[in-house]
């Protein structure tokens, strides 16, 4: 018997955010003074993973991390939110992967990911949570963990009867192997992930035919999001336009984290599509209206507030 409680398996990735807020950009060779600086939680596995969390959902991480101290601030954190540890690995020879992030006044930003131990998540560390994976209702995964490590993640959830989630972001420099597709049941690109994956990165595409063209490779259904204008979503039966909720948004950072999580969540409790993605899209808009990623991820009592 499957376990009936919304049970949310997230194969993540682990990110130190390391933020520089300066009045421009330094150019090429130059040195300049920033004004302030700020770390917190990171990377989009865990982003997803508290925000699932955060709204009520038992949820189950399996990331890396370095025997460093962003690992054990990332260990400390994962507790703190509630976790099971037991699918923490702690990589002894690489670093805990990190994201310098430099914004300047304007809003632009320029950010250089260095995986780390992200890069050692492997195909057996999933298999370790075997048994955690067969209780789960739902798994998601993206690619700022080895590629190999998705595709088994996938696989793996989908011969024990999981609906599967890939969140293709970053959006891969080449076209994705068409063997991935065909274990996606619900695919979350932006609109530049969505041309990474068809290797149309330079092209107009429509929002629309690059959808069709991704269920054509075999992904279930495509649910695009669209920052500010919200999200689209086209399966076989189904299609449509799910508009953003409005907010004051202060940093949008960690809002395509934030809307997998959601989604995942709203699915996982039985949901449609038009109805998740509402959900979703509350729960996104709202984490725009704080600074940081993971530690801006709402709770549950807060989106009812909204409602
Ligand atoms: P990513 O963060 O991956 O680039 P998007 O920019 O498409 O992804 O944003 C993801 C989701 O976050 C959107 O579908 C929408 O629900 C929400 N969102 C993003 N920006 C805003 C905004 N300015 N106002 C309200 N919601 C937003």
């Amino acid at each position: 018997m499957k376990n009936r409680t919304t049970h949310i398996v997230f194969v993540a990735s682990f990110m130190m955010d390391l933020t520089t807020k300066l009045q421009r950009l330094p150019l090429r060779g130059e040195t300049v003074f920033g004004d302030e600086f700020k770390s917190g939680a990171g990377g989009k596995g865990s982003n997803q993973a508290v925000c699932a969390k955060r709204l009520g959902a038992e949820v189950t991480v399996i990331v890396k991390i370095g025997n460093d101290m962003f690992g054990k601030e990332a260990y400390s954190n994962f507790e703190k939110e509630g976790f099971d540890t037991d699918l923490i690995f702690i990589d002894e020879e690489h670093p805990t992967g990190v994201a310098p992030i430099f914004v300047e006044d304007s809003g632009e930003n320029i950010i250089a990911i260095v995986p780390g131990a992200n890069s050692y998540l492997a195909p057996q560390d999933v298999a370790k949570g075997e048994e955690r994976i067969r209780a789960a209702d739902i798994l998601l995964t993206n690619f700022e963990i080895p590629l190999e490590t998705s595709l088994y993640a996938l696989k793996t959830a989908k011969e024990f009867g999981l609906t599967t989630i890939l969140n293709p972001a970053p959006a891969p420099m080449k076209a994705v192997d068409s063997e991935l597709f065909t274990y996606v049941d619900i695919l979350t690109p932006n609109e530049t992930e969505a041309k990474g994956l068809l290797g149309k990165l330079d092209s107009r595409m429509e929002i629309e035919e690059s959808a069709h063209e991704l269920l054509g490779r075999g992904v279930g259904t495509v649910v695009m999001t669209l920052g500010e204008k919200g999200a689209f979503y086209m399966n076989d039966e189904e299609k449509g336009y799910v508009p953003a909720f409005r907010v004051d948004t202060i940093d949008a950072t960690g809002a395509g984290d934030a809307f997998n999580g959601a989604l995942a969540v709203s699915l996982a409790e039985g949901n449609g599509f038009p109805e998740s993605i509402q959900f979703a899209n509350r729960v996104a808009a709202l984490s725009t209206t704080r600074f940081g990623t993971a530690p801006a991820m709402p709770f549950r009592h807060e989106i009812e507030q909204t409602g």
